[in-house]
C-alpha cells in the first residue's frame, strides 16, 4: 500500500509555505533574544581582556560569568530553533547534514515539501 511520492499532491503547497513561514517567525521572536545576549557576553568578554582593571580577581570572576550566561544563552538559542524550525510535513529539522540547520529553505531537504515561494522575498 506504499503510495509514491504523495506528498506534493495532498499537500498543497501554500500550506506547507504558510505553516513553515509561521514557526520560523516563533523561532526568530524566541530566538534572537537569547542570540544577542550570547554576542553581548562575548564582546563584553573581549573587551574585559583589553582593559585596564584595577582588580584581576574581579575581572576572572567577570569573565567566567560573562561566559556561563553566555553558553546557557547559546544554548536557549538552540533550543528554540529546533523546537520551531521543523518541516510541517515531516515535522524534521531542515538538516544540511555537517553544515547544520537551514533556517530558511526553499524546500525540505527530506521530503521535499516546499517551505517557502521562490519569489515571496522581494
Ligand atoms: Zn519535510
Amino acid at each position: 500500500m506504499n503510495k509514491p511520492d504523495k506528498s506534493r499532491a495532498d499537500n498543497p503547497p501554500l500550506d506547507t509555505v504558510a505553516e513553515f513561514q509561521r514557526r520560523r517567525k516563533l523561532a526568530t521572536r524566541y530566538g534572537a533574544p537569547p542570540l544577542i545576549v550570547t554576542v553581548l557576553c562575548v564582546i563584553s568578554t573581549i573587551v574585559l581582556f583589553n582593559i585596564e582593571f584595577s582588580s584581576p580577581i574581579l575581572r576572572v570572576n567577570l569573565v567566567i560569568a560573562l561566559i556561563l550566561i553566555g553558553i546557557v544563552s547559546w544554548a536557549l538559542h538552540l533550543h528554540f530553533e529546533g523546537k520551531y524550525i521543523r518541516c510541517p510535513n515531516c515535522d524534521r529539522m531542515p538538516s544540511l547534514g555537517t553544515r547544520g540547520i537551514d533556517v530558511d529553505p526553499v524546500v525540505c531537504p527530506n521530503c521535499g515539501a516546499r517551505l517557502r515561494e521562490y519569489d515571496s522575498f522581494l
